[in-house]
């Protein structure tokens, strides 16, 4: 009996031994970082029982719409029956209510900039140099008409862009949604974002392509793991999506700016130091973490998913649980 009395109470005192119950809707648009250009980082999120989306990425876009829908993917939509458009450019136009934009290389706007012309009037959220970066290199009129509504003339007018401050609150204006933006490394001084994701007060973080700390002078990931350090300790972060770009045979010197599992679980387990430094290896019990970016390999006899996940596998003393997503699915965080 009193065995038992004490392990109610051990159990009631650590909330964290219990899974955390689903507070958002994913659906993958696209989860790799090339060279395949059908399948490139986008990720739709809303709230759980919500139909209000925001677009974390959009390598993929309108493809990964119609992919998902095929999968039903999207059953919280209910899509007028009398619309003349298709339901992938309907789904886009009218539940899709922003775009978050880590950094503006290729494989995380090329969705945006091919389906434009089949978009609707929305905001687009970076910080400061990757909204400069598609103001002044995509959308300037000469790689593509210009569908914002500042830069070069003549203007479309569909987009607005946001500047995010780094580390500064915001409201996603038409959605339920605040998010706070990170520097990163990508490497050196490339700056992409980390992205944390507030609704009802449950959290995400969205890790865009990033070195790991150990190969920049700057600490920048270490900054992002104390933030959300207490929102672990509270049960309020449900996921993060961290890249994970190569294998473990990728030598340090040719990483780019990315992640591979040694230095992914070396992150992660300075995340867990910061969120009980007592019992690092229970701290993350709870936390889905979502690997995306996997760099697909051109080699018949090569999977670099599989390879990725073996290795993580290995490491795994965190007691992670490991998502690897697919193209088109739902995950429930
Ligand atoms: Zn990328
Ligand atoms: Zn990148």
């Amino acid at each position: 009996m009193h065995v038992l009395l004490l392990a109610l109470c051990f159990l009631l005192l650590r909330p964290s031994l219990f899974s955390l119950e689903s507070a958002f809707n994913v659906v993958v648009l696209g989860c790799h970082g090339g060279p395949i250009d059908a399948n490139l980082s986008g990720y739709l999120i809303a709230p759980k029982g919500s139909s209000t989306y925001i677009a974390l990425d959009a390598g993929t876009l309108l493809e990964g719409i119609r992919i998902a829908y095929k999968k039903n993917s999207f059953h919280e939509i209910s899509l007028n029956p009398q619309s003349s458009l298709w339901p992938e450019a309907d789904i886009l136009q009218n539940f899709v209510k922003a775009y978050l934009i880590s950094h503006a290389h290729l494989d995380h706007i090329a969705g945006l900039v091919m389906n434009s012309p089949a978009d609707s009037k929305k905001t687009i959220y970076g910080i400061k140099p990757t909204i400069r970066y598609l103001k002044e290199y995509i959308f300037n009129g000469a790689i593509w008409p210009n569908f914002a509504s500042e830069g070069n003339k003549p203007r479309l007018d569909q987009y607005e862009y946001q500047r995010l401050q780094i580390e500064e609150q915001v409201a996603v204006f038409n959605t339920p949604f605040h998010v706070e933006p990170f520097l990163l490394n990508h490497p050196h001084d490339y700056p992409s974002t980390a992205f944390l994701l507030e609704a009802s007060d449950h959290y995400v973080l969205y890790v865009g392509d990033t070195s790991p700390d150990a190969l920049e002078s700057s600490k920048r990931l270490a900054k992002v793991w104390k933030k959300i350090a207490p929102l672990i300790q509270q049960n309020k972060l449900h996921a993060i999506f961290l890249e994970c770009s190569y294998p473990n045979e990728q030598p340090a010197n040719t990483l780019f700016g990315h992640l591979d599992p040694h230095y992914m679980i070396e992150e992660l387990s300075q995340l867990a130091r910061y969120v009980d430094p007592l019992h690092p290896e229970v701290a993350l019990k709870n936390i889905k973490v979502i690997v995306t970016h996997i760099k697909k390999s051109i080699f018949q006899e090569k999977s670099a998913e599989e390879t990725i996940r073996k290795e993580l596998e290995k490491l795994n003393t965190l007691h992670l649980s490991f998502i690897f997503p697919e193209q088109g699915e739902k995950l429930q965080l």
